[in-house]
């Protein structure tokens, strides 16, 4: 079968090589002039993990991941509130890894480039139509920036919408969808070079819904040399959800750290001192936390959306990356099942991942596994002497569990995948 993905971003480039290794012809359109290692942290959970290791890259991602080791919530005091083990540490036959997204998209790149050859990443191809022709098989046009004229149609069996957030595909069908949704918060991004703090593979989260600090290493060479490359998320909530946006979301709008800093002076810990790390980081990027309302269908003919162009969630939960790379995943499983019914398949597809995604975008909204850290924040504002007097260790637990499950990387949903 022909498959034409539109869009070379982690769920664009995973899909390919999932699509490739079940027999499919596939040829990645990428708007990008030329794909660069662009973002700072992103964190793959033990599902999409899974995914990747069937794929052959589990050596790959070692090298430059992280193997996040666990993850401790703490309030805006930095008393610590919980910890859990996370990936291997936490029993799973896989980690989990944090890293950066601009070389986990490179490796992807490069993997397909070797297994499909170089010819199937097209760079400089901007998606901007499409027509479904009678025989079922789809033309497509895009934007080279070259002529006047559209490039096209190239013509396939199916086209996989991976376009990112701001889908072109996606508009295609719901034209009057408008902006992503704001929830009101800021985060302001950053990575750099420092001394490892706490066990040198921790991640961390302090604070409450209104101001948030999120930080992790996210470079293995870096762990290896002793040092850290430290990803660092400062989060202030500015508006109501359902406004609009300050502006509209680019991953790579520099920030002013006379917007956030002061509201984090104080959260200087003895466990990590964060204005001194950001004292030291020379540049940080500006990014709205946004998302948009789950959609009633993404499979329309032999077309459908995969990853943010499907179900844009907030970046809560470390989920984006790992829920495109299950959608991949599902993708390829249908389409071989599909016996040739292409359109069966990108329902049954759409059936696999619509409802998952759309549990996991609401529970984003309620702050995921976070919401611990808003309960602690109301129950005990000014700090507390004993945890157990403000929350209970049963629920801290549920929340974790629940959420766990909602996402599906409880352990039983990661064995069923490495079946
Ligand atoms: C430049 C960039 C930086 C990011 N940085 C971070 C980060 O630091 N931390 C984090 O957690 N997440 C980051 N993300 C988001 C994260 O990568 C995604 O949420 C997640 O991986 C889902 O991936 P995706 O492939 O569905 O979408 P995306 O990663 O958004 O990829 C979509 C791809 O489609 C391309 N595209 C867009 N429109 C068209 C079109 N009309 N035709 C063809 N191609 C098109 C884009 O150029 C992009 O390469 C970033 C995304 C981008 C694009």
């Amino acid at each position: 079968m022909d498959i034409l993905i539109a869009g070379g971003g982690i769920g664009g480039l995973t899909a390919a090589l999932a699509l490739h290794a079940k027999g499919h012809s596939v040829t990645v359109y990428e708007a990008a002039p030329e794909l660069q290692p662009l973002g700072v942290g992103i964190n793959l959970l033990p599902h999409a993990v899974s995914v990747l290791a069937d794929l052959g890259l589990l050596d790959d991602l070692a090298k430059i991941g992280i193997e996040t080791q666990e993850l401790l919530f703490f309030n805006k005091f930095g008393q610590r509130i919980w910890r859990e083990p996370r990936g291997l540490e936490a029993g799973y036959p896989v980690p989990q890894f944090s890293l950066h997204r601009g070389e986990l998209q490179m490796l992807l790149l490069d993997t397909v480039r070797e297994r499909l050859g170089p010819a199937r990443v097209r760079e400089g191809y901007t998606y901007v139509r499409h027509t479904v022709w009678p025989s079922g098989r789809v033309g497509v046009w895009f934007d080279t920036g070259t002529s006047g004229d559209l490039y096209g149609p190239v013509v396939a069996d199916a086209l996989i919408g991976a376009d990112g957030i701001h889908s072109a595909v996606r508009k295609g069908f719901y034209p009057d969808e408008g902006p992503p949704h704001w929830s009101g918060a800021v985060l302001w991004r950053a990575a750099i070079e420092d001394a490892p703090f706490l066990s040198g593979r921790s991640m961390i989260m302090a604070g409450h819904e209104n101001q948030k600090l999120v930080v992790y290493p996210i470079s293995q060479k870096a762990f290896e040399a002793g040092r850290s490359l430290t990803n660092w998320i400062a989060e202030i909530r500015i508006g109501k959800p359902g406004d609009l946006p300050p502006s509209r979301e680019s991953w790579n709008k520099p920030g002013r750290f006379e917007d956030f800093m002061p509201a984090f002076k104080d959260w200087s810990f003895d466990w990590l001192d964060f204005p001194a790390l950001a004292a030291k980081t020379p540049e940080a990027l500006e990014f709205p936390m946004v998302d948009r309302d789950p959609v009633p269908a993404w499979s329309f003919g032999p077309v459908t959306l995969l990853g943010d162009a499907a179900h844009p969630m907030y970046p809560v939960g470390s989920n984006g990356a790992s829920q495109a790379i299950l959608d991949a995943r599902a993708l390829a499983e249908s389409l071989a099942d599909g016996a040739g019914d292409v359109h069966g398949a990108l329902k049954r597809y759409e059936a696999m991942r619509l409802p998952a995604t759309a549990a996991l975008v609401a529970a984003n909204r309620r702050q995921g596994p976070e919401q611990v850290m808003q309960m602690v924040e109301e129950r005990a504002p000014d700090g507390f002497e004993r945890l157990e007097d403000v929350i209970s260790q049963a629920e801290l637990e549920a929340v974790s569990s629940q959420y766990k499950q909602v996402a599906g990387f409880d352990k039983a949903s990661v064995a069923r995948i490495l079946e």
